[in-house]
């Protein structure tokens, strides 16, 4: 198996224009697309004395945090295409009606199918977290920018073997919210799931820290009781205590500073950081339908239409926005005023 510190060199100086000649097991000539002259890199520390003027690469090497910043910084954002997806299911309408629940007063009817383009943008969130000691994760999150909900089976397709750097097909992307306010969507998300995390690591903390300040407050009480003693025998004896006392005084205030510093260090602090954000672009069907009331039912149906999507990764058709309050549903109902609304909401019940 190759070394795998070998094979991201090879594969970085590929990516960025550059060449790898490798002049003798684990040693290469590397020149950068940016460098007027190559440089000598050597995974095997036994290559150096015959190549003193090669650079080591191995793991904690400044050569290598070097190599990997500019790799990240060359990827902070991406544009791919997921799209390597059958475009015509079977019996597509058969599927949608099982997929929802609908009213029984209405019927649906396909007016047409166009496939578009929806883009997702997958946010990388670095999530630092400073207490007793540093901790950093990871945490991606996708988000589909038509619909603006996150998706979570982005996640095992991020490998990169179904991702493309070029569209297979031609038609145009759906409407997507901005990148910016999509930020913000994402933002929210993870800010949810680091709270949870911290509730828990807090809970952990301050139970910690009441058992540190008790066992702290016991050994400071204990050398106070044994300096009073010491006092009382002084007294009795008729020396002189003011040095005991400031001791006292001293030792009072250690034990304060010491507690503050406890108490400091039990504070979570977090900070949050995009580190990496790709743009997926998948297709979706979307299939705009003619909503039409039954005979000797409500009158008329509003909305008129429905604009419903399939995905065909998840080969399901997807949650719709209620045309009332917008919420995604995979149920719909019908007031007696027509109006097609989910089980959240109902628009008749409101406005009385
Ligand atoms: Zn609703």
């Amino acid at each position: 198996m190759p070394d795998p510190l070998e094979q991201f060199l090879i594969e970085y100086v590929d990516a960025v224009g550059g060449l790898a000649d490798e002049i003798e097991p684990q040693v290469y000539d590397v020149l950068m697309p940016d460098a007027a002259t190559p440089q000598r890199i050597a995974f095997d520390p036994d290559a150096l004395p015959e190549h003193p003027s090669a650079q080591l690469l191995t793991f904690g090497s400044a050569l290598l945090d070097e190599l990997l910043a500019r790799a990240q910084q060359r990827g902070q954002i991406g544009l791919a295409f997921l799209d390597d997806a059958h475009l015509q299911p079977h019996a597509l309408a058969q599927r949608i009606t099982r997929d929802l629940v609908l009213p029984e007063a209405i019927t649906l009817r396909i007016e047409n199918i166009r496939p578009l383009y929806v883009t997702h943008s997958v946010f990388w969130f670095e999530v630092t977290y400073l207490g007793e000691e540093k901790e950093q994760a990871l945490f991606p999150l996708a988000i589909d920018r038509y619909y603006v909900r996150p998706v979570r089976y982005l996640n095992e397709l991020l490998n990169g073997e179904r991702l493309n750097d070029t569209r297979r097909w031609s038609f145009a992307d759906a409407k997507a919210l901005p990148p910016d306010q999509a930020y913000v969507a994402a933002r929210e998300g993870i800010v949810r799931t680091v709270r949870a995390e911290i509730n828990t690591r807090q809970h952990q903390t301050q139970t910690h820290l009441a058992e540190q300040t008790a066992r702290m407050k016991k050994y400071y009480a204990d050398l106070r009781a044994e300096l009073d003693e010491r006092i009382k025998k002084a007294n009795a004896r008729g020396d002189e205590t003011e040095s005991l006392r400031l001791r006292q005084d001293a030792l009072n205030r250690e034990e304060q500073l010491r507690l503050d510093d406890l108490g400091r260090k039990a504070k979570i602090r977090v900070q949050i950081k995009l580190v990496n954000l790709l743009h997926i672009k998948i297709p979706r069907l979307f299939i705009r339908t003619h909503v039409a009331a039954k005979p000797r039912s409500v009158p008329v149906i509003r909305p008129g239409s429905l604009t419903l999507t399939w995905d065909p990764f998840t080969e399901k058709t997807d949650a719709l926005a209620c045309p009332n309050c917008q919420r995604p549903t995979f149920e719909l109902q019908v007031n007696h005023f027509g109006v097609l609304h989910c089980a959240e909401c109902n628009p008749g019940k409101v406005k009385s």
